[in-house]
């Protein structure tokens, strides 16, 4: 059945998701403050406007702070039992003040974060990682059908969010310890092809190795291949690395190893040449260096 959609923040992400909502056949009214509009989707002039007619509204924006002040402004103009879905990356905290503040609206809540970037957004290959009731999760999922390949119900509201950064932790220490590796072998004298052939194979294996090599002409094509251009920029990693350390500050987890790479995404990105390039740019860094 047709849905009537509002999509609010229509970036990199959003706009290639609305427009595929658009394609599948709802109708979608979209609205980003920086004026980005989406094919096959007419734009409203306020939030508030946008969403006031919809049963779904998804908002892709680009912090908890931002969805926080969008959610202020729509939820008292979205219409009885609507559902709120919010696909950004936020900290726990905010997804779950948002849910509990539509909640108490009458609305529903899905927090619905995603993995793939925007080739996955673009054809519609995005895995959702979500947290809100069964019935909310279960409205949104054609919906996430539309937009992604995958679609898992992770638990109650933030419960999305909380894979998601938990994901990215690991995705963050595996880059590095990929990187340094790389690294030490070519200190040792060690052919990259070999270590390749080796640890693809072996027990240090891992997506960052197998599938996202950051060593040039070794492995599948990846950024590295690219100048190491992103790909997923080493911002975007630093944002989830300090979205996972807020939240273990938060729930009193011990993560050191996600702090220490939180701490070296930082420097990486601030202070050396990380800005604008892609997160697997480590392996450079980590070429120039010497143990001192
Ligand atoms: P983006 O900066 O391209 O898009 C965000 C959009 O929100 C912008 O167009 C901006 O104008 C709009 N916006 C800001 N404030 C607004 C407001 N108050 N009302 C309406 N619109 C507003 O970012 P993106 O790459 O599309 O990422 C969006 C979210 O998805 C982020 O939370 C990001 O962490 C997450 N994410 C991104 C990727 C990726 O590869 N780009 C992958 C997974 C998740």
């Amino acid at each position: 059945t047709t849905m009537q959609i509002a999509f609010i923040g229509l970036g990199n992400m959003g706009a290639p998701m609305a427009a595929n909502l658009a394609k599948a056949g709802h109708s979608v009214i979209g609205f980003d403050t920086a004026g980005t509009t989406a094919e096959g989707v007419t734009n409203a002039a306020t939030a508030p406007e946008a969403v006031a007619g919809a049963d779904v509204v998804i908002t892709m924006l680009p912090n908890g702070a931002i969805l926080r002040a969008v959610a202020e402004q729509v939820i008292p103009a979205m219409k009885p039992g609507a559902v709120l879905v919010d696909c950004s990356t936020v900290d726990v905290d905010s997804a779950r003040a948002v849910a509990e503040q539509a909640q108490a609206a009458g609305l529903k809540a899905v927090d619905a974060p995603v993995s793939g970037g925007t080739g996955g957004a673009i054809n519609g290959t995005l895995t959702f990682m979500a947290g809100g009731t069964t019935e909310a999760f279960q409205i949104a999922k054609p919906l996430f059908d539309i937009m992604g390949q995958k679609a898992v119900h992770c638990g109650d509201s933030g419960a999305g969010q909380a894979a998601k950064i938990c994901n990215n932790m690991i995705l963050g220490v595996t880059m590095i310890a990929t990187c340094e590796a790389f690294a030490l072998a070519d200190k040792l004298g060690l052919d990259r092809q070999k270590m390749f052939d080796v640890v693809s194979t072996s027990s240090g294996y891992s997506w960052t190795m197998n599938a996202y090599c950051p060593a040039p002409g070794v492995g599948p094509t990846s950024p590295a291949d690219n100048g190491y251009k992103p790909g997923f920029a080493a911002e975007l990693m630093l944002k989830d690395l300090r979205l996972s350390q807020q939240a273990a500050e938060s729930a009193d987890a011990d993560t050191p190893m996600g702090q220490l790479a939180a701490a070296l995404y930082t420097q990486f990105v601030e202070t050396e040449d990380g800005k604008g390039m892609d997160f697997s740019a480590m392996l450079p860094r980590f070429e120039k260096r010497g143990r001192g």
